[in-house]
């Protein structure tokens, strides 16, 4: 590997606008091929009469059905798959909590190409084989364990499975083994640096963490600014899903102005979840992806329920593949309250701006004499008050600011650093106590 290269696959990652292209339409044409060897993408297709010659263009892709997640349900837990179950090596599935969890398959050619374009994202971030990276994500199941190890470890560096949870062994870890680049959910990140403060470690002072890894999640400019400045270190943004393998899907270069999706892995469409018509670049809408290289289990046109937008095509880093603005949710994580739609990166959002909150904040909705209500719990930072006065003033505030966002006037209690729960996995930030009247 040639360390002072900027690109880790510089045939791949500096194409231009028409090699990129170019390119996309010759995999989906293999793609389309090849998964007429999937009995459900078989019957799809010649439920709507359509042939893998129909596809001539790259907007060609339009013609064929989107897949969904109750597609993945439905045909649980192999239904979808484009091979024989003795080609597959591993299979992962999502995180999700209701119903038949989503089963996706592997090939060990499938699991090469992820470990690739992982170590890809390492690369672009400037993550070097002379780093020490520690991911602190959960293993097993979920894909941000097995998926940014093998990348790591392609990349070159010395990589330590911590994995989620004993945040005292974690620092001590990071100080010991010299760590330089962390992979982590937001939410532990800010957890961890309160056990910091408390063990008296001063990540400037007292570690080499220079870089951290943030994803999973969705999480708000704001929460990254606050990251950085905390822990000392650069914070980059990192989507994936295990439908489309896991990590490595989009991640931010070093200009920290988008994600960059991987054309030559992913066909990337924005459209209005109503219509399913494209929605212009800059305007928001759902994202579907179609995978271009994966084997056993290729999805096309999966509609993944995150809502973003297209920020533009080019980047100062040289790379001419598509920015994604960060996420602005899933459209299950729409709130309706009172027929106004608000999502919780919304509230997240105004919350970081004061700087005598701390990062940890809960939801809730309950009905209360019939009316629906909203309370937003947030804790307080370390140094800050308890001298009710100035509490009741802040509380005043940070309500004031939260109207001004969301139009409506939530009850917003400042709680002391520590109450709100704190999850190793995903951080759950809405719970939903509403009577549902039929
Ligand atoms: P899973 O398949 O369980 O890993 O969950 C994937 C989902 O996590 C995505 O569809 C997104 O809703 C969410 N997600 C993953 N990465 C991010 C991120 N960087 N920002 C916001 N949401 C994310
Ligand atoms: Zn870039």
């Amino acid at each position: 590997m040639d360390n002072s290269s900027k690109y880790l696959h510089p045939e791949f990652e500096t194409l231009s606008r028409e090699g990129i292209e170019k390119l996309q339409l010759e995999r989906l044409q293999a793609t389309v091929r090849h998964c007429m060897n999937s009995p459900f993408y078989k019957k799809r297709f010649e439920e709507i009469g359509l042939k893998p010659e129909d596809i001539k263009t790259l907007d060609d892709v339009r013609k064929i059905p989107f897949t969904t997640k109750q597609d993945l349900r439905d045909t649980y837990p192999f239904g979808i798959a484009s091979v024989p179950l003795r080609d597959c090596v591993r299979l992962h599935s999502s995180s999700g909590t209701t119903g038949n969890p989503t089963v996706i398959l592997h090939t060990q050619k499938d699991l090469d190409a992820w470990a690739d374009a992982v170590a890809r994202c390492l690369w672009m971030v400037g993550l070097r084989p002379e780093d020490v990276f520690q991911n602190s994500s959960g293993y097993g199941m979920f894909t941000g364990g097995l998926g940014f190890q093998y990348g790591a470890e392609r990349l070159g560096m010395l990589t330590v499975p911590a994995a989620a949870g004993n945040t005292l062994r974690q620092i001590k870890f990071i100080k010991d083994f010299g760590t330089t680049a962390v992979h982590a959910i937001p939410s532990y990140v800010t957890h961890m640096h309160d056990v910091m403060v408390e063990q008296g470690v001063e990540p400037r002072r007292d570690t080499k963490l220079r870089t951290l890894i943030i994803g999973a999640e969705p999480h708000s400019e704001e929460q990254r600014r606050r990251i950085e400045e905390m822990m000392g270190v650069k914070a980059y943004n990192s989507f994936g899903m295990s439908e489309m393998c896991g990590p490595g899907v989009g991640f931010e270069c070093q200009e920290q102005n988008g994600l960059h999706f991987w054309e030559d892995y992913y066909i990337v469409e924005i459209v209005d979840p109503q219509t399913l018509e494209p929605v212009p670049d800059g305007e928001v809408g759902e994202l579907v992806l179609t995978t271009l290289n994966r084997e056993a289990m290729p999805l096309l046109r999966y509609r993944t329920r995150d809502l973003t937008r297209i920020l533009g095509r080019t980047c100062p880093c040289g790379r001419n593949h598509v920015r994604i603005d960060r996420m602005r949710g899933r459209s299950d994580d729409m709130i309706v309250l009172r027929g106004v739609n608000i999502f919780p990166i919304q509230i997240e959002k105004i919350l970081m701006q004061f700087p005598e909150l701390s990062s940890n904040y809960l939801i809730t909705l309950s009905t209360d004499r019939d009316n629906d209500n909203m309370t937003v719990e947030v804790e307080i930072a370390d140094l800050f008050t308890d001298d009710f006065a100035r509490l009741q003033e802040l509380n005043v505030k940070v309500t004031a600011a939260l109207k001004a966002e969301i139009l409506l006037k939530p009850r917003v209690k400042l709680v002391p650093k520590g109450s709100l729960p704190v999850s190793e996995g995903k951080a759950v930030r809405v719970v939903d106590n509403r009577k549902v009247y039929q």
